[in-house]
């Protein structure tokens, strides 16, 4: 594989004047510092992504370039997220772009350095430094609103790989609302509907893709088309329209594929398409396909979308190892702190859960996803979880004697133990919990620590 894709000159200026899909205008970079090299890797690496092609294509990405002589430290840093092989040394080189000059004083580099941190989860550093695109770079040919806006897409990332939903929807409003080219708009259209899908507003962003003219433009030629396409996928899927989600989304791959971009961390759900072919029945690509966003998951490392590969793999595949798959891929998201992610991996955790009759296990992990949904302001997902799982979602109301006895018994004492302590009779112990157990939907004690969380025990006391 060759660095660069096309040879014509004339072809890659017209090329670099129309790869907006990062949003980024190349144009007139070269007295950055650019060099030439780096000029070219920029033509196959549209707005910073690209360079290995993907998923449809189910190959590895072959031999690997060396890295070119000249190349500046956030060059490098981009090039080894597009290889999305090594974490560690991407963050390497990102880091010492943001540190050091000239690649620190440059804002193109700076906007690398942060696209290649976002894809790798370094979520705080990016929230730190992304303001210094607007404050503390020499501007060269960027404007201060072109810098604003790539200020705010770092932003709007970050907001939404931690879960900050509101956050997301507020910048990204920032975004759409300000003076920037049509495409870095319908990029920010795409994302906020992602967010609002998120969120569960299936209704808001309905009339969102409708009124944002990114139904229309989802028709044209545009380099960020695969990213509106993707979009508008995930929309149809949401409501019900799988058949043409699923065409979209296999469009959208086939465009990602032929612009070369691989990571899709800038970019939305790497495994939709997954679950949009299994929506379809179309059960083996499914599986396939999520094999295949694990494996380059593994690759890169990065929790967030290990999680979510891991999560969609067990759901498409709903394997005699699904429980401990969503489970593991639970703990990854925890670490990547990726809560809107969490809310899905729990709900199907919590329908398997309960399709084996462990009760309280499942009434565990549906508390943890409306806690989060609620927490993240999610409030139509939290709805979903309601009348999808009914009971399950009350809070148990136990009297407060019965939260007593429950929280001793918990906490490992005896019935004869708690009946000292409380000063009852050993059968009025044992009435109390056996109350407690048909509440909660427990058999005994070992049930009590799952289905009572710290802080339910600790409130109820
Ligand atoms: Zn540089």
């Amino acid at each position: 594989m060759t660095m660069v894709r096309r040879g014509n000159g004339q072809l890659r200026t017209r090329e670099r004047a129309d790869t907006p899909s990062g949003g980024l205008d190349l144009r007139g970079v070269e007295g950055l510092c650019t060099s030439e090299v780096e000029a070219r890797l920029d033509v196959v690496t549209p707005g910073l992504t690209a360079s290995v092609p993907w998923l449809m294509a189910g190959q590895d990405t072959g031999p690997t370039p060396a890295v070119p002589a000249g190349l500046c430290a956030s060059a490098k840093s981009a090039r080894e997220m597009t290889r999305g092989k090594d974490v560690g040394l991407a963050v390497a080189w990102a880091e010492e772009a943001l540190d050091e000059a000239p690649c620190r004083h440059d804002p193109l580099c700076v906007w690398r350095a942060l696209v290649t941190l976002v894809s790798a989860g370094e979520l705080v550093t990016v929230d730190e430094q992304c303001a210094r695109l607007v404050e503390d770079v020499e501007p060269g040919p960027f404007t201060r609103a072109q810098r604003r806006s790539m200020m705010l897409r770092a932003r709007a990332r970050v907001a939404r790989h931690t879960g900050d939903l509101p956050g997301a929807r507020r910048i990204l409003g920032e975004l759409i609302e300000s003076d920037v080219s049509q495409n870095v708009r319908l990029l920010g259209v795409s994302w906020l509907v992602d967010v609002l899908l998120e969120e569960g507003a299936i209704d808001e962003a309905v009339d969102l893709m409708a009124d944002s003219g990114l139904e229309r433009a989802a028709q044209q030629w545009l380099m960020c088309r695969p990213m509106l396409l993707s979009a508008r996928a995930a929309v149809r899927l949401a409501t019900g329209d799988a058949d043409t989600g699923f065409q979209d989304f296999l469009q959208a791959e086939r465009l990602f594929e032929g612009q070369r971009m691989s990571n899709r961390a800038m970019l939305l759900c790497p495994t939709q398409i997954s679950l949009a072919a299994k929506a379809t029945r179309r059960d083996e690509l499914a599986a396939r396909i999520a094999g295949q966003v694990l494996l380059r998951a593994r690759g890169w490392g990065e929790p967030r979308v290990l999680g979510m590969a891991l999560s969609t793999l067990a759901t498409v595949e709903d394997g005699p190892d699904a429980c401990a798959q969503l489970t593991e891929a639970a703990e990854l998201l925890e670490v990547g702190g990726a809560r809107s992610e969490l809310i899905t991996v729990n709900q199907e955790l919590a329908r398997r859960l309960a399709a084996r009759d462990d009760v309280a296990g499942a009434r565990w992990r549906i508390g943890q996803a409306v806690g989060i949904a609620k927490e993240i302001g999610a409030h139509g997902r939290a709805q979903n979880l309601r009348a999808e799982f009914g009971g399950m979602t009350d809070s148990v109301r136990l009297t407060k004697q019965e939260s007593r006895v429950a929280s001793l018994a918990r906490g490992g004492h005896s019935n004869e133990q708690i009946a000292g302590k409380l000063g009852l009779s050993l059968r009025g112990i044992e009435f109390h919990l056996s109350n407690v157990y048909r509440k909660l939907g427990v058999r005994g004690r070992r049930g009590l620590r799952d289905a009572l969380g710290e802080e339910v025990a600790g409130r109820q006391m």
